[in-house]
């Protein structure tokens, strides 16, 4: 379980809270939900949710949230919120518009759940408003700085290994190579723990340069082994983008390989008992923050305690690939 830090509700002036989800969606998204309007009200205040992150406060879709309104969706992937890219909000323009709209419905704290481009968002909304604004990670990519976790995460390399070990049933049985194609356009996060966890031979992350030889002789070395199937599992974001050209590549070596592209089926499905639990307390601890005084910033996971970090910290910087996990995949390949 998560060390949770212990904040000490003021009689302060955060009295109307509002939830959204912003970007890209993730499995346990809702448990978040769930946790913001749950945790707000127990504590007091009122609950608010607002539909289709920053379009929809554009959009003025903000309405009152009660304990039942997020009951029975804490096993359910997505979002009830429903989430969008909203390129208005890019512009000062449209901040001050959502501003203007978050003052006038008295809405004095925020929660956003989301990625960095969400919280780019978020820093700048509180910086031009005063509102305070917390943020909960929640991408299945893992890439934000200053957290260990992110809500999805867990639950798409546990897709991925389920598939994966479906494939090499499949691979084994006819001496296969396949090609696996995980999400992750700039980080290698989804595809080496998916790779790890599934026994891939192979590993290709956007992070370090693989040479087409190096593949070739991860290939070879199985072969000579006995094994009867390889899977390397390929990051989509990759320096060949993607596992086609790589197979293209393969093929004029004289290797046959098979293609299976995970994509989207990774963002979806029931969130995992990790995701949930991490999901309700990041979503619980939000909602502290913000009525004990906190007036912006993230909570994450470090050393296995919620920790909150500034948004000035976190924009700009991006969340590197632990090397070390990468050469323990290589060894256990051999
Ligand atoms: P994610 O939060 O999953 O990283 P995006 O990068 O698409 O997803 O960001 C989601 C939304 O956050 C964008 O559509 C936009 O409305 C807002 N956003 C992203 N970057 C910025 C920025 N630099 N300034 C203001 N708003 C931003």
């Amino acid at each position: 379980m998560l060390k949770v830090p212990h904040f000490k509700a003021k009689s302060n002036k955060v009295r109307r809270i509002a939830v959204l989800t912003s970007g890209g969606d993730a499995p346990g998204m809702n448990a978040a939900i769930r946790a913001v309007v749950r945790t707000t009200i127990a504590l007091g205040a009122e609950s608010f949710g607002v539909e289709r992150g920053y379009s929809g406060l554009l959009d003025e879709m903000i309405f009152p949230m009660v304990p039942s309104s997020v009951a029975n969706i804490i096993q359910r992937g997505g979002t009830i919120l429903r989430t969008s890219r909203c390129p208005e909000f890019m512009k000062a323009s449209g901040r001050k518009k959502a501003i203007d709209i978050l003052k006038r419905d008295e809405i004095d704290g925020l929660v956003v759940i989301g990625g960095d481009g969400s919280f780019r968002g978020a820093h700048l909304l509180h910086n031009e408003s005063g509102i305070p604004v917390i943020g909960v990670p929640g991408t299945i990519d893992n890439d934000i700085p200053y957290t260990e976790d992110t809500i999805g995460f867990d639950t798409a390399v546990n897709t991925g290994i389920e598939l994966i070990d479906k494939i090499r049933d499949t691979a084994s049985s006819h001496d296969r190579i396949f090609l696996v194609e995980v999400m992750g356009r700039h980080s290698g996060m989804i595809a080496l723990h998916t790779g790890i966890g599934g026994g891939a031979e192979s590993i290709i992350v956007p992070e370090v340069k693989t040479s087409i030889d190096q593949i070739c002789t991860s290939i070879d070395r199985g072969v000579k082994r006995g094994k009867t199937s390889s899977i390397i599992v390929v990051a989509e974001g990759c320096q060949y983008g993607g596992v086609a050209p790589i197979a293209k590549e393969l093929e004029k070596r004289g290797y046959s390989t098979k293609l299976a592209i995970l994509g989207h089926t990774q963002r979806g499905g029931s969130p995992s008992a990790n995701d949930r639990l991490l999901a309700s307390t990041l979503g619980a601890v939000a909602v502290q923050a913000l009525l004990s005084g906190v007036k912006e910033g993230m909570v994450g996971v470090k050393n296995r305690e919620v920790v909150l970090t500034s948004f000035k910290k976190i924009t700009g910087k991006k969340a590197g690939i632990p090397k070390e996990l990468l050469s323990i995949a290589k060894n256990l390949a051999i």
